[in-house]
């Protein structure tokens, strides 16, 4: 399917619209392979409470981050042990295509 909203998240991912290769699924965070990666390896982490940025975060919301933070190191950690490299990376503003606050774990050159 081709989505042309601003919150793939919340619209599609989140309602279950779309298969997903899930790495990790709690009460508050999921965290699965991107559905169109740019990198080999990417594996996004998003809230399940709609979080508009990381710029956005309010301090009633640092739970649901420090689990956030908690997830990344995991997968981080998996990514890194298996291909040696990784990343982490949020956009903001105009870097940021899906207004949902998520994190990028990704290892390898751009695919495209
Ligand atoms: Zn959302």
């Amino acid at each position: 399917m081709t989505y042309v909203g601003t919150d793939f998240y919340c619209d599609v991912a989140l309602k279950g619209l779309v298969p997903l290769r899930k790495e990790y699924e709690s009460e508050h965070v999921l965290a699965f392979h991107h559905t169109q990666p740019y990198w080999p390896v990417h594996i996004v982490v998003v809230p399940k409470k709609h979080i508009a940025s990381f710029t956005a975060l309010q301090t009633d919301e640092m739970p649901i981050f420090l689990e956030i933070v908690d997830v990344l190191k995991t997968i981080a950690a998996k990514v890194e042990r298996e291909h040696g490299a990784a990343r982490i990376l949020t956009n903001l503003g105009r870097y940021q295509d899906s207004k949902h606050l998520h994190f990028h774990v990704s290892s390898g050159d751009p695919l495209r």
